[in-house]
């Protein structure tokens, strides 16, 4: 561009000038803005436990992915890192929270699921050269989704907001009936891979220390769930997780950390709508419209983003329970 413009026009020469020392610096001013980035906020919810809340929407260019719940547990030889933020600069900022609180390596990378907003931070800590872990699907899933998602990034939450994002899948993976122990020094992390529930990837972290139990999408709160896999099985998960020893659980989405199991409340209540107000319908012989015209609607001023996902938790509902 510059050796196209005219020679020897004085606004040529400044404009010149100011694009080389722009150019000269930018190298700098690139590492400035990884460098520097405002470390995540984050809480100690329980002893070496860190979580960064999400806001309660959906990725948009005010809150640039920032929408769920991510954060880390400390052990005496390293980190585990738990979900990632959506994107590689709210992936970088986790890193400089973790950064602001310990020196010891982060050692793992731990995916709850695949969506967006829990892994697209994933490679900002490619540097470290984690262990990055998830379910037995996880690999495919991201496969299957991640330049999809990826595509729309930008548009999602804003321009220059997805810069650095890639899709960095498992280089380990849990199987469902066979969990992970991982020992990060005076603690160990219990990783348990589910059957299909929110998505068919889904995987919870077990800090054995604390009783504290990372759910992922497995447990939403005061944010409506959004359902991506089976209601059928998410309820039959959620059974199960009721019957685990759990002091405390960091969900997905809402508050930081909550006890267990009045976590959950909430949500298996709407469940029971969901699958309480289908049935019939479906019984009678009616339609998907129908059911979304009438179902859910006790629930309307219980949950954030109730009209964004209502319709699609109850068509998904329908086209599952339609086959019972
Ligand atoms: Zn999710």
């Amino acid at each position: 561009m510059l050796q196209r413009s005219v020679p020897g026009s004085p606004f040529t020469r400044e404009r010149s000038h100011w694009l080389r020392v722009l150019t000269l610096f930018s190298p700098i001013v690139f590492l400035a803005s990884t460098a520097c980035a405002e470390p995540l906020a984050v809480e100690e919810v329980a002893e070496g436990i860190f979580v960064h809340t999400g806001s309660h929407q959906d990725a948009n260019r005010e809150n640039h992915g920032d929408i769920a719940n991510i954060g880390f547990v400390v052990g005496d030889r390293g980190v585990a890192v738990v979900d990632t933020g959506g994107s590689y600069r709210l992936g970088w900022r986790l890193r400089e929270a973790v950064k602001s609180v310990t020196d010891l390596p982060i050692l793992y990378v731990i995916n709850t699921h695949v969506h967006p907003d829990h892994t697209f931070g994933n490679a900002a800590f490619a540097g470290d050269e984690p262990e990055y872990i998830g379910h037995t699907k996880l690999p495919r899933q991201m496969a299957a989704r991640g330049d999809y998602y990826l595509a729309r990034l930008d548009e999602f939450i804003g321009e220059g907001q997805a810069e650095g994002t890639k899709v960095v899948s498992p280089t380990r993976t849990v199987a469902i009936g066979k969990p992970v122990e991982l020992d990060i020094g005076g603690r160990v992390l219990i990783l348990i891979a589910y059957p299909q529930a929110h998505t068919n990837n889904d995987l919870t972290v077990m800090d054995l220390k604390t009783g504290t139990l990372w759910t992922g999408d497995l447990v939403f709160m005061e944010r409506i769930p959004s359902m991506d896999g089976s209601i059928l099985g998410w309820k039959k998960v959620l059974e199960r997780l009721r019957g685990m020893k759990i002091t405390k659980i960091i969900p997905g989405h809402g508050p930081a950390s909550a006890s267990w199991p009045e976590a959950q409340n909430a949500q298996s209540r709407y469940f029971e709508e969901l699958i309480a107000g289908v049935r019939p319908i479906i019984k009678q012989g009616g339609t998907i419209t129908d059911a979304v015209a009438a179902v859910g609607k006790g629930e309307a001023d219980k949950w954030e983003l109730f009209d964004d996902y209502n319709p699609g938790n109850v068509t998904k509902t329908f086209t599952e329970l339609e086959w019972e």
